[in-house]
């Protein structure tokens, strides 16, 4: 999965990354922070273990303190080949010994720490125990910022990822629909996701008439027919960066009442880019696409928020909704993804990656928004 990323970063770049964290958790009052394997552990280090067990594999990361892994002594290998290995000290521990022990040793016992929300209970539980004075707090909700602003090198990942999303969707606009089941043509988008270079496909939902009323409609064993719309949103990770586009395309030639909702949510995918520019408000960029479903007559139909965050991982902060008052910042990237859903009739979505530039946003997927019609 983080194969192909570990040649785009060094070890001075996993470094700047682990003191940043360290500083940053610092600032917000955190004694330091506790990394378990998973996105945060594969950006700050580049290291994916080579399985999740029970086994405590923790970066711990504090102000001022050189960089620790602790890893299971048979694991020791593979965390040394790591891109970031260098700059990290390894302490291993061997089956049988006490790792929460050995971790707690590190730390100030009474410390306030900042714990990856992918941690298994079994390993926080543990070093409660071994740390009675200490306290945890969610490393999402304590550092919501810590990955959402792409340097140049992740900017390059990131738009290759959604080129390849790009290039899917020009390929599946032109395979059969009517008469196939979702799941079929979901099969396809996951085929198509791999062949342009994507190594993890997390989402291929093929939503066709009713089904599109619901936004996270996993494809099913309904068979699309002509006059469905249906709502194509697929994503995963390529080279270790996130692709999440939505089209919505229409199955031979559409009512008017199609032709309007479409248009209605193109206007306010639109109007959410256009709102985009550093210093402007997460909340901005929904309130901008709202106002354009809602002036329509659409507002009670677009039923979550107007986009999410998107690196290492598919969905993560920042969160485009109404009271998230962060600014934006230049490399950010998101999604723009306003919908509208009528039930038991159609849905449409239409979503594209954006990045924060000095003076605006960059879309990294530019395939047509207009209603594309298939057979
Ligand atoms: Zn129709
Ligand atoms: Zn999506
Ligand atoms: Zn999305």
């Amino acid at each position: 999965m983080t194969g192909s990323t570990a040649a785009s970063f060094t070890a001075d770049d996993y470094r700047a990354r682990m003191e940043r964290a360290a500083r940053t958790a610092a600032e917000a009052g955190l004694a330091g922070l506790l990394v378990a394997p998973g996105p945060d552990l594969v950006w700050l280090t580049g290291y994916t273990p080579p399985a999740v067990t029970e086994r405590l594999t923790l970066l711990v990361l504090a102000a001022g303190q050189e960089p620790v892994l602790v890893v299971p002594a048979l694991e020791a290998p593979d965390a040394r080949r790591a891109a970031g290995a260098a700059a990290l000290t390894l302490r291993d521990w061997i089956d049988g010994k006490d790792p929460y022990a050995a971790t707690a040793a590190l730390l100030d016992t009474s410390g306030r720490f900042g714990i990856s929300d992918n941690a298994w209970a079994l390993h926080l539980l543990a070093l409660q125990r071994a740390l009675p004075g200490s306290s945890y707090a969610s490393l999402t909700e304590a550092l919501p910022m810590l990955r959402a602003v792409k340097d140049a090198a992740e900017l390059d990942l990131m738009t290759a990822a959604g080129a390849a999303a790009d290039a899917t969707f020009e390929e599946i606009r032109n395979v059969p629909f009517t008469g196939r089941r979702e799941a079929e043509v979901a099969a396809d988008l996951d085929r198509l996701l791999r062949r342009h270079g994507h190594q993890q496909v997390d989402f291929t939902i093929v939503a066709s008439g009713p089904n599109g009323a619901n936004p996270h409609h996993e494809a099913g064993e309904r068979v699309i027919a002509r006059g469905d719309m249906v709502v194509l949103d697929f994503g995963g990770l390529r080279d270790g960066y996130g692709s999440d586009t939505s089209r919505t395309v229409h199955v031979g030639e559409p009512t008017d009442e199609e032709r309007r909702v479409h248009a209605v949510v193109r206007d306010a995918q639109e109007a959410g880019f256009r709102a985009v520019r550093p210093g402007a408000a997460c909340q901005d960029v929904d309130r901008a696409a709202r106002r354009v479903i809602a002036d329509a007559g659409y507002g009670e139909y677009f039923i979550h928020r107007t986009g999410h965050g998107i690196g290492v991982t598919t969905h993560e902060p920042p969160y485009m909704i109404e009271g998230e008052e962060r600014p934006l910042v230049p490399g950010m990237c998101f999604s723009v993804e306003p919908g509208i859903y009528l039930p038991g009739r159609f849905g449409v979505r239409i979503e594209d990656i954006v990045t924060v530039t000095e003076d605006g946003g960059r879309r990294l997927n530019t395939t047509p928004r207009e209603l594309v019609i298939v057979e």
